[in-house]
């Protein structure tokens, strides 16, 4: 009987939609394989969801071949990415590909060309946009679409397809390479016949002594050698000797590549838990022991110090004895290194770390062990979540209120949080969300009921024997910058913060500074007329970087040299004010020019490996100073950190978003938890402007009752989440009238189909500038739909091109 596949082929199609081919006898199809398969004149490819007898069409096609050696996908692989195409509104196709190895998707790229410098007559009625199109595609020969995109924008799209039909355009479609595969070495092995008669030859023979060298060589080690380092060693026409006399063969071998390779783990015996520890651990045990049992995920607060790792890994171990295995997610590429460093130690050879920070050869090898089984436990950043590991039994979300485990850069614009809840419904695993200042979304679905509650109320210490004792969290002193203004103090340091600075240096100890933002002067003025540099593609004021001498953009990097008159009064009254990361450092430098200052910044960071060589030198003590941005706040465990100086609070407490009070308590909390962590008591001081700001009062209390009390009376009052679901539709457009318009007419299209549905419990909020208003050239303008199911209306109104969709956003910026 024919077979025929449901595909979901990698074109832009509506959720959960798939195509119907037929599968010729020559192949065996299963669900989860990656196919090539025909599209149109292409060839596509595309992921199998289901092999059946009957095909949603009358007329199907061939697949054409199929990729991999097992299916990419497994069945609960399969529902997770039905769930993230509807959920998140973006094709089955875009969501399965989240979950391939790296070098598994391999994108169509469409290039043009003049097809022929003959038609200039036909081209005499072309619009002045065709002619600018046709004339750039001149100029240069060959040219990527994506291209033209970027540089005369969407109408691109539109102008293209008249031009080919003409015969005035030409297209080609190419694939890309794929950016990884499996690596293959050349080995050279000894022959049976080489075994055989090898030895009798070595003793009689009295020429070619450099085979006789390989031969004894080869004769005397039993594991296998490259080819390349034969050849290195004995020359190539020892080698080919050998090969000609047939003692020896040469052979393809598959290597794996290994992100961990070469490092050796100290194997470290699980710590005593301490009394809170073994309540929480039994806790997740109990959910992990019975799959009857609920709830199955768990939020787990815990101040920085609490022991939340000691109480991951116990859980792991657990997990690991019932047969299953875990996936553990931490917020940034940088943390991973301790966490892989805890969990190696504690469960040697069975780590895989899968994220885009190691090579896409050592990715594409982690994968395929991973599918294969190979590894118990992966950790990675949020697309880790995707890991094609089987038997889940525990998915763990380190610091689960950080921002970074939302995609927002492009579609699907998934949460790993809630894609780690669907999985773990799919796949009967346990999750627990860790934090010390947990999500108010989380953690209110934990009052609930919802998810469970485990709490580890203190910090733990250990005395010089090595046992655990409860440890203080250090003292939090907020300081009033405005009375330090009144009192004429116009520097950056208050008076508190400097002496504070001194006492922790002549105590011979070590200092974090967090300023939230890099460069050395975020304002650039004209004193004369009040004009401020903005850059010239982003509606946004540019930054000074001192070492750099340039004015960035910091949302698309624009560089600028710095005027030295007004660009609109042409004054010579420049002013550089505001503080940033170079700034601070900066006066640290002239305050203390003895010490060492070091800078922890997106700045200082960009090359590979720059980030641990800067934490490691801070480590050494070397560096007395650390100054940088949100990466001084997380994670770092330095115990000799005695003082921590928060230069500004009132990080973007201006930012027009709902959830800026909680940003600003989370960051306060993180960077407070990096003072006292050894054996010497800490102190934090914040330096704010507004020293009554609710989030930054609790913050300096270290009491997230009392933040979670306030903010969601504020979150009811205004119905947002938790107490209201909210989609995100933005559009963006070279042009800032169509941009409005566009805006508008959807917006009203929205208001009807609401209406006519009667779903007066949608709120359709907008269209309104979204901030900045204008990024790389491109206008923005957003609506929010904010209710109990905003979704519903998507379901029945088609997006228009050029928008975004983005359900559930953490940010409206
Ligand atoms: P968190 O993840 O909450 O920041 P950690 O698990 O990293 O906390 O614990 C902080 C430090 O205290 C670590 O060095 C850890 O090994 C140690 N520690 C935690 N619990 C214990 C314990 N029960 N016995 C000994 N050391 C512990
Ligand atoms: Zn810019």
């Amino acid at each position: 009987m024919r077979r025929f596949a449901e595909v979901a082929v990698d074109v832009p199609a509506g959720s959960d939609r798939t195509f119907s081919y037929s599968v010729p006898d020559s192949l065996s199809i299963l669900p989860g394989h990656l196919v090539r398969v025909p599209f149109g004149s292409r060839t596509l490819q595309g992921i199998v969801f289901s092999v059946g007898d009957a095909p949603q069409v009358p007329e199907t096609r061939d697949i054409i071949g199929v990729q991999g050696p097992i299916p990419h996908l497994d069945e609960a692989r399969l529902s997770l990415a039905r769930w993230l195409s509807r959920y998140y509104r973006c094709s089955l196709f875009e969501a399965a590909a989240q979950m391939l190895p790296p070098g598994g998707r391999i994108r169509a790229r469409t290039f043009l060309a003049i097809a022929d410098e003959t038609q200039g007559d036909r081209g005499a009625d072309l619009t002045p946009f065709q002619r600018d199109i046709v004339d750039h595609i001149r100029s240069r020969g060959t040219v990527e679409q994506q291209h033209l995109v970027r540089r005369f924008g969407d109408r691109v799209a539109g102008s293209i397809p008249s031009l080919v039909r003409r015969g005035i355009v030409s297209q080609t479609v190419a694939h890309r390479r794929p950016a990884a595969g499996p690596k293959r070495v050349q080995t050279g092995v000894l022959t049976d016949l080489g075994r055989r008669e090898g030895p009798g030859w070595i003793e009689s023979a009295s020429r070619a002594p450099r085979q006789l060298a390989l031969l004894r060589e080869l004769l005397n080690r039993d594991d296998v050698t490259s080819l390349p380092e034969l050849r290195k060693k004995h020359g190539a026409s020892a080698v080919k000797g050998l090969i000609d006399r047939g003692y020896m063969e040469k052979r393809s071998q598959t290597v794996l590549r290994d992100p961990l390779g070469g490092r050796v783990f100290e194997q470290t015996p699980p710590v005593c838990l301490t009394s809170s520890q073994t309540e929480v651990a039994d806790g997740i045990s109990a959910a992990l022991d019975d799959a009857a049992a609920s709830p199955r995920a768990f939020v787990l607060q815990g101040v920085t110090g609490s022991g939340k790792t000691e109480v991951y890994l116990a859980a792991a171990e657990r997990c690991l004895s019932l047969g299953k295995r875990v996936i553990v997610l931490v917020p940034e590429i940088a943390l991973t290194h301790q966490t892989v460093e805890r969990f190696a130690s504690r469960f040697p050879g069975r780590v895989a770390v899968l994220h885009s920070g190691i090579s896409d050869g050592e990715r594409f090898d982690q994968w395929w062990q991973t599918r294969r089984g190979a590894y118990d436990i992966v950790i990675g950043s949020r697309s880790a979540i995707f890991a094609p590991l089987p038997d889940v039994g525990l998915v763990v979300l380190d610091e689960e209120h950080e921002w970074t485990y939302k995609q927002v850069d492009a579609g699907p614009r998934y949460h790993a949080r809630d894609v780690a809840m669907k999985l773990a419904e799919l796949t009967g695993a346990v999750v627990v969300m860790g934090s010390a200042s947990p999500d108010l979304v989380s953690y209110h679905a934990a009052l609930r009921g919802r998810v469970g509650l485990l709490v580890l109320p203190n910090r733990v210490r250990t005395d010089s024997t090595g046992a655990p004792r409860q440890g203080d969290m250090p003292g939090v002193e907020i300081v009033d910058m405005r009375r330090e203004l009144r009192e004429g103090n116009r520097g950056l340091f208050s008076r508190r913060l400097d002496e504070a600075m001194r006492e922790c240096l002549s105590a011979g100890r070590q200092m974090v500074l967090f300023v939230n933002r890099r460069g050395s002067a975020s304002h650039v003025q004209c004193r004369g007329c009040g004009y401020s540099l903005r850059c010239r593609r982003c509606e946004i004021a540019l930054t000074y970087h001192r070492s750099a001498a340039r004015l960035i953009c910091h949302y698309c990097g624009e560089r600028r040299k710095p005027a030295d008159r007004c660009p609109r009064c042409l004054a010579h009254r420049i002013s550089y004010s505001g503080t940033g990361t170079e700034s601070v450092e900066r006066a640290i430098s002239d305050r203390f020019p003895a010490v060492e200052v070091l800078r922890l910044d997106s700045d200082t960071t960009r090359g590979a490996g720059s980030h641990e060589r800067l934490l490691s030198r801070f480590g050494s003590g070397e560096a007395r100073v650390l100054v940088g941005t949100q990466m001084v706040t997380k994670g770092l465990h330095f115990p000799d950190v005695t003082l921590v100086g928060v230069v500004s609070a009132d990080v973007g407490l201006s930012i027009p978003d709902y959830r800026s009070g909680e940003r600003v308590f989370q960051l306060l909390c993180q960077v407070a938890g990096r003072a006292g962590r050894g054996a010497h008591e800490g102190t934090v001081i914040v330096q704010t402007y507004q020293p009554d700001n609710y989030a930054i009062r609790a913050a300096a209390a270290q009491d997230y009752a009392a933040f979670y009390s306030r903010e969601v009376a504020y979150r009811r009052q205004q119905g947002n989440p938790p107490f209201g679901r909210m989609v995100r539709l933005l559009h963006t457009h070279t042009n800032r009238a169509r941009c409005e318009t566009e805006t508008s007419r959807f917006a009203t299209e929205l208001h009807t189909e609401r209406d006519a549905a009667g779903w007066s419990d949608i709120d359709i909020l907008g269209p309104t500038p979204a901030y900045p208003p204008r990024v790389r050239g491109r206008y923005r303008w957003h609506i929010i739909l904010r209710g109990a199911a905003p979704r519903r209306l998507l379901e029945t109104v088609a997006m228009p091109p050029g928008w975004t969709v983005d359900v559930d956003p953490v940010a409206m910026t």
